[in-house]
């Protein structure tokens, strides 16, 4: 069996679980409707049935929406009625318009002075850089026949143009955590007069140790306001956070984790560790995919997979956590603009990033989190398109593939016309403990050499850094 990447002709059926009575830590989560529906995404809806004022549904058709996705059907009414939201949805399926975009109708429509000294009026925390630069970008988008102005706060750079943007005055300030209190404690930023308040990718900023970032943050809010919270997973911790946040929230949840994997074609190839690489330029060159994300475990790694893909000049490059704010930066906008075919990303870097249209995602490693993998292969195939994403497997990753159909409830489809097939065992118990030891050893041979090679070229360092 080989695979074919002709024209898509999948049936593009998106999951819709709508709220379901739940009592969590003794708060009733309201339902807000319950059945669960299988539909099109937006079939039968549009923009204009959710009465949306003419500028914000002429910024919509300039950006060619068609329909709204689910997320955007079930959230817009809700938000636009002044409801808190409990959004169980994960960036991918057009969340960020549905919180923008009545966002954007509240402050047109309570009046706010267009020439007056604008104050910050809605207030949305995001984990990354990326994420907030989208969010602006989306917010740009969506306001642009409105007189509403935002903009984003993020550290790694200097805050000369922020806290200038800032004294201008905005109405929707999107910010990462840190900054923002940076900011706050020097005075440039003042929540005093926030009546919306967004959480986006909550448990992201848990898992990056924002929680206490979060709850200062949430002292300085207004008591009255309307309050909207996002989050891909749902765990207790999560929940306990949304309390502090939300009041009577309204439940919103689309593509449940194991779901967004539905939409896409995946496929497996299983080889050795030595011929991933091989297997890398193999599928590429089959493929002739015009732009493809490629996951890699680690940073080493990734930076590995540029430099091999370059000695095959195949424009490519790396976005991870040592790669500094510009390089991350350029790097993306390289790939957005088509200048650059291959973007080669870690699990954290990629979080959030947004390439419209993205065909191909190849994992170049399996990840051990099966979630992780969800997260992946839901780069491509975004808001209702298609995608392909392609595994590429050694044996110490068989079980993770095990683990990843269990997680998805179905098989991933194995290639057969495979130049390097999987021939090696996955090592024993033994084995694996040797491995470890070994590269133990090769790690501490690293750094006493490197410690060696710095003392002799500077006698003082030693003591220096005691
Ligand atoms: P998000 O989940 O907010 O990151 O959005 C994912 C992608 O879907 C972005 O590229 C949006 O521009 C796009 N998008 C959002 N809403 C829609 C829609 N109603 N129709 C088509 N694309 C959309």
């Amino acid at each position: 069996m080989s695979i074919k990447f002709g024209p898509f002709n999948g049936t593009n059926f998106q999951i819709l679980f709508l709220g379901v009575i739940q009592e969590t830590s003794g708060m009733f989560v309201p339902a807000i409707d319950l059945s669960f529906a299988v539909k099109p995404p937006g079939k039968n809806m549009k923009f204009e049935d959710l009465e949306l004022i003419p500028p914000i549904l002429r910024a919509l058709k300039d950006q060619n929406y068609k329909s709204p996705t689910s997320i955007q059907e079930k959230s817009i009414p809700l938000i636009l009625k002044g409801e808190d939201i409990l959004g169980n949805a994960q960036t991918g399926t057009g969340k960020t318009a549905a919180f923008a975009v009545p966002l954007i109708q509240h402050l047109v429509g309570a009046g706010h002075n267009p020439d007056g000294r604008r104050t910050i009026s809605a207030l949305v925390v995001t984990p990354t850089r990326e994420l907030a630069i989208q969010i602006g970008e989306s917010f740009d988008a969506y306001a642009k026949y409105t007189h509403v102005k935002n903009t984003v706060i993020f550290g790694g750079v200097s805050q000369g143009s922020q806290t200038n943007a800032l004294r201008r005055g905005v109405d929707v300030l999107i910010a990462t955590p840190g900054r923002l209190l940076d900011l706050m404690d020097q005075g440039y930023v003042s929540l005093r007069d926030v009546e919306y308040f967004v959480l986006d990718e909550a448990d992201r900023m848990l898992d990056m140790g924002f929680i206490n970032d979060i709850k200062k943050i949430i002292t300085h809010l207004p008591k009255e306001r309307q309050s909207l919270f996002f989050s891909a997973t749902m765990p207790k911790n999560i929940l306990d956070l949304s309390h502090q946040i939300l009041r009577n929230p309204k439940k919103v949840a689309v593509n449940p984790v194991a779901s967004t994997a539905e939409k896409i074609q995946q496929y497996l190839y299983t080889t050795n560790k030595s011929d991933k690489k091989e297997l890398l330029f193999h599928i590429l060159k089959k493929l002739e995919p015009e732009q493809v994300l490629v996951f890699s475990r680690s940073k080493h790694g990734s930076d590995r997979i540029v430099r091999n893909l370059r000695k095959k000049r195949i424009e490519c490059a790396a976005i991870h956590g040592d790669k500094s704010q510009n390089q991350r930066q350029k790097a993306l906008k390289q790939f957005k603009e088509g200048d650059i075919r291959v973007l080669v990303a870690t699990d954290i870097a990629a979080r959030g990033i947004d390439i419209d249209k993205l065909g191909y995602v190849i994992n170049y490693d399996v990840p051990n989190e099966s979630e992780t993998y969800v997260h992946r292969i839901g780069r491509c195939g975004r808001a209702g398109e298609e995608g392909v994403a392609i595994s590429i497997c050694e044996p110490e990753e068989n079980a993770y593939i095990r683990d990843i159909e269990k997680l998805i409830n179905k098989k991933i489809q194995v290639v057969k016309d495979n130049p390097f097939p999987q021939t090696d065992t996955p090592m024993s118990t033994s084995e694996k403990k040797e491995l470890e030891k070994e590269k133990n050893r090769k790690k501490q041979e690293f750094f006493a050499n490197r410690n060696k090679k710095r003392g002799s070229q500077n006698p003082g360092f030693r003591r220096k850094r005691r």
